[in-house]
């Protein structure tokens, strides 16, 4: 009987293997195309100065206008990008409509901000990245200083030289590095003093629960006092409440990004948003911002 019943596991787990295995290699075939086709668009999130409100900067987010599914979110297929190399051409994309966007809204007279792209491990592997970036910026004729990176601390742990190297480079064209999801990434602090870092962004888990769990609350404090005495700039991530806020704003963290202040918005949006020039005014707490 047991045999059985292993057997007809077995055949159901192959062929729900088999199913996923096809869905993910029509995945793969429509990631191909999607670049050729232009299907790949940037929405963008405010990065909002706590103490005044006031927008300090975007963060260029990926999404993926699927012609059946829709609007796909980058977590499900960016792991995808990565495990099939295309995450390189589709960053290198982001990279140039990234700073084209920005220079754009300058050109419209718009305050001048920096906009924030995100990196992959793999971006950094390849030899050419810095020639790439500076590319993006003569093409478009934005300012360097106008274009942030985030990386994550897996990319600071693995720590080959090559990477220290390109860091610097990058460093030196003028741009701003950031370490995204801050604190996740169980790694050795002492690389915060080895890389050119400007800015640490708190990873939304240990801002979710702030105002009940005095651990994640002991967490942030350490974190934001640490980055000041390193001469970092700190970004909470994830802030949804007006506590959250209250507590960041107390424990003298600078800048806030979370649907508190707004969604990421498509282009057009973010622009509104920068033409008003206005600091963001803190949302009703039991009011769903779209
Ligand atoms: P991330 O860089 O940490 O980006 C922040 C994520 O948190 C975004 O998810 C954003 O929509 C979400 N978020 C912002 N505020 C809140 C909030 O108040 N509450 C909650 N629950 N979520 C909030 P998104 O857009 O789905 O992106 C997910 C991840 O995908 C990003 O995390 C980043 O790691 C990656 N990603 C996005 N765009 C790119 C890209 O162009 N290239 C690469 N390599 N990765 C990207
Ligand atoms: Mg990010
Ligand atoms: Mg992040
Ligand atoms: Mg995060």
């Amino acid at each position: 009987h047991a045999k059985k019943l292993g057997r007809n596991n077995y055949q159901f787990f192959t062929a729900d293997l088999n199913v996923r295995a096809r869905q993910r290699l029509e995945m793969e075939n429509s990631l191909r195309l999607a670049l050729d086709h232009r299907e790949f668009l940037l929405h963008y999130q405010p990065l909002v100065e706590l103490e005044s409100g006031r927008i300090v900067g975007a963060e260029a987010l990926l999404r993926w206008q699927h012609p059946e599914q829709g609007l796909v979110p980058p977590g499900e297929f960016i792991p995808l990008a990565e495990e099939c190399g295309l995450i390189v051409p589709i960053g290198e994309w982001v990279l140039g409509e990234v700073c084209r966007q920005n220079k754009a809204w300058q050109d419209e007279g718009l305050t001048k901000l920096p906009v924030a792209v995100n990196l992959s491990p793999l971006q950094f592997r390849q030899r050419n990245l810095e020639e790439v970036i500076r590319r993006a910026l003569s093409e478009s004729g934005l300012a360097p200083e106008y274009l942030e990176i985030e990386i994550t601390e897996s990319l600071l742990m693995s720590a080959e030289e090559q990477t220290i190297a390109l860091l610097y480079q990058l460093k030196n064209l003028g741009l701003n590095i950031a370490i995204d999801d801050f604190g996740t990434g169980y790694s050795s602090l002492s690389y915060l003093k080895l890389f050119p870092i400007d800015k640490l962004k708190i990873d939304r888990s240990f801002v979710r629960d702030v105002s009940s769990d005095p651990d994640d609350a002991a967490i942030i404090s350490a974190i934001i006092a640490m980055a000041h005495r390193l001469r970092l700039r700190v970004l909470a991530e994830g802030v949804e409440t007006i506590d959250q806020r209250n507590f960041l704003m107390l424990e003298g963290c600078n800048d806030a990004q979370g649907y508190h202040y707004s969604r990421p918005l498509p282009a057009e949006g973010m622009k509104t948003l920068l033409r008003k020039g206005q600091p963001l005014p803190p949302l009703p707490e039991n009011l769903d911002p779209v």
